[in-house]
C-alpha cells in the first residue's frame, strides 16, 4: 500500500516536471525504475516452469496415493474441484458481462504473439509435448502441465523403493520452488513502486483508472462466491446455517484476511473447525491441509478475471483474438493454477503468469494488476479458507461427523 502510494506520487511528480526537465532527463531518471520492473518480470519468468512442474507432480503424488484415494479422498477432491469450477464460472460470467479490459487505457507493451485463433482440436494436439525439455525451454504451460500430471501419476504406480524417493524428491523440489517464490515476492513492494512510478510518469493518474473496473469486477465476483454460492452449499450439502458456521470459523477467516496466506492460517482453521465447528479430527486433519494447498476458489476466480481482463485489453487495442477456445483454456489453466498456487501471499499473482504464457500474452500484465493485488489477495484468501471450512463441514456430514452437532 505504501509502495503503491509512493510510486504513484513519485511518478506524478515526474510527470508534472517533465515539461521543465525535458524528455531526455526524464528518460534518464526512469532508467533505474525500468530496470527494477524488468528484473522482477525476469524473476517471475524464472520461477514459472519449475514451480508448475513440481507443484503438480507433488500434488499428484499426494493425492494419487492409493490409500488416500479412498472414499474420503474422492469426496474431498470432488468438492474441491467442484467449488473451484463454480468460482471460475462466476468469474468468467462477470468479466464477460462487465468487460473491464475493453478500451482500458493500460499502456502495456504490444502482444508479440500472432493474433491467430486456436481451434479446440489444436489445443488437444498441442497438449502433448514431443520433447519435454523443449516445452520447458519454451515455457509451454499446457505441455508442462500434461507431463507433470502424467509423471506424477506414474510415480504412484512405481515399486515402493522408487516411489518413495521420487515422491520425496518432488515434494522437496516443490518446497524449494515455494521458498524461491517467497523470496521473489519479498521484493514485490519495490516492483510495485517501480511499476506505478513508470505508469504514472508516462500517462498521469488517469492510467490507473483502467484498473478500477477490473478491481470492482474481481471484488464483486469474490463476494458473490463467498456470500451466495458457498453459503448455499453450506446449507444444502453440509446442512448447517451459513451464519452459524461463519460465526464458528470466524477467527480463521479474519486470520486469512489479515495474513493473505491459507498456509499460515491452517493452524487456526484446524482449531476452529474442530473445536467450534465440531467436525472430527479424522476428517478435518485430512480435508483442511489438503484444502489449504489445492482448494483456492478465490484464487481460481481471480486468475480467470485477471487474465481475461488483460486479454480483453489486447483484443480491443491490438487485434488479439479472445476466442471461445482460448476462454476454455483459461478455465482449465485457472483451475490448475489455483491447485498449483502455494498458500502464501500473492502466490496467485505468480501463477497468473502461467495462464498469460499459455494465452501468448506478455507477462507485463501480471505486473500491472500487481499494483492492486494486496487488497484483492486479502479477500480471496479469506474466500479460499471459507471454502475449505465448508468443505470440512460437507465431508464431515457424510463421514458421520456432522458440523455444529450441539445446535443440530
Ligand atoms: N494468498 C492466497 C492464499 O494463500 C493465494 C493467492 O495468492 O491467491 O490462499
Amino acid at each position: 500500500m505504501i509502495a503503491l502510494g509512493a510510486g504513484a506520487l513519485g511518478g506524478l511528480a515526474l510527470h508534472l516536471a517533465t515539461p521543465t526537465l525535458g524528455p531526455e532527463l526524464t528518460a534518464l531518471l526512469l532508467t533505474p525504475i525500468d530496470l527494477i520492473a524488468d528484473i522482477f518480470l525476469r524473476l517471475l519468468r524464472m520461477l514459472v516452469a519449475p514451480l508448475v512442474l513440481f507443484s503438480i507432480m507433488s500434488g499428484m503424488v499426494g493425492i494419487g496415493d492409493p490409500r488416500r484415494l479412498s472414499r474420503l479422498g474422492l469426496r474431498t477432491f470432488a468438492y474441491y474441484m467442484g467449488t473451484s469450477l463454480v468460482a471460475i464460472v462466476t468469474g468468467m460470467l462477470l468479466v464477460n458481462l462487465i468487460r473491464p479490459g475493453i478500451g482500458a487505457d493500460l499502456a502495456l507493451p504490444e502482444a508479440t504473439a500472432p493474433a491467430s485463433s486456436v481451434g479446440a482440436l489444436d489445443i488437444l494436439r498441442r497438449l502433448v509435448p514431443e520433447n519435454i525439455f523443449d516445452a520447458l525451454v519454451r515455457l509451454d504451460m499446457l505441455q508442462i502441465i500434461f507431463f507433470a500430471l502424467l509423471a506424477g501419476f506414474a510415480i504412484t504406480t512405481l515399486p515402493d523403493r522408487h516411489r518413495e524417493v521420487l515422491s520425496r524428491g518432488a515434494e522437496s523440489l516443490f518446497e524449494l520452488m515455494t521458498r524461491l517464490a517467497h523470496v521473489v515476492l519479498g521484493v514485490l513492494p519495490v516492483a510495485v513502486f517501480a511499476l506505478l512510478f513508470r505508469i504514472v510518469a508516462h500517462g498521469g493518474v488517469s492510467r490507473l483508472g483502467g484498473l478500477g473496473w477490473y478491481f470492482m469486477t474481481v471484488l464483486t465476483a469474490l463476494l458473490i462466491h463467498g456470500l451466495l454460492t458457498l453459503p448455499l452449499i453450506a446449507r444444502l450439502l453440509a446442512g448447517v446455517s451459513p451464519r452459524r458456521w461463519a460465526a464458528a470459523v470466524g477467527q480463521a477467516l479474519i486470520t486469512a484476511f489479515s495474513t493473505s496466506s491459507s498456509s499460515a492460517t491452517l493452524p487456526v482453521t484446524l482449531e476452529t473447525v474442530e473445536k467450534k465447528g465440531g467436525v472430527s479430527n479424522e476428517v478435518s486433519s485430512f480435508v483442511l491441509p489438503l484444502g489449504a494447498t489445492i482448494n483456492m476458489d478465490g484464487t481460481a476466480l481471480y486468475e480467470c478475471i485477471a487474465t481475461i481482463f488483460i486479454a480483453q485489453y489486447y483484443a480491443s487495442s491490438s487485434g488479439y483474438e479472445l476466442t471461445v477456445s482460448r476462454q476454455l483454456m483459461v478455465v482449465f489453466t485457472a483451475l490448475l493454477a489455483s491447485i498449483g498456487a502455494a498458500g502464501i501471499p500473492s502466490a496467485g499473482l505468480v501463477m497468473m503468469t502461467v495462464i498469460l504464457q499459455a494465452l501468448d500474452l506478455p507477462l507485463e500484465g501480471a505486473l500491472l494488476v500487481a499494483a492492486v493485488d494486496r487488497p484483492l489477495d486479502m479477500v480471496r484468501t479469506a474466500i479460499n479458507v471459507w471454502s475449505d471450512t465448508i468443505g470440512a463441514a460437507v465431508i464431515g456430514r457424510y463421514e458421520g461427523s456432522p458440523p455444529l452437532p450441539d445446535e443440530a
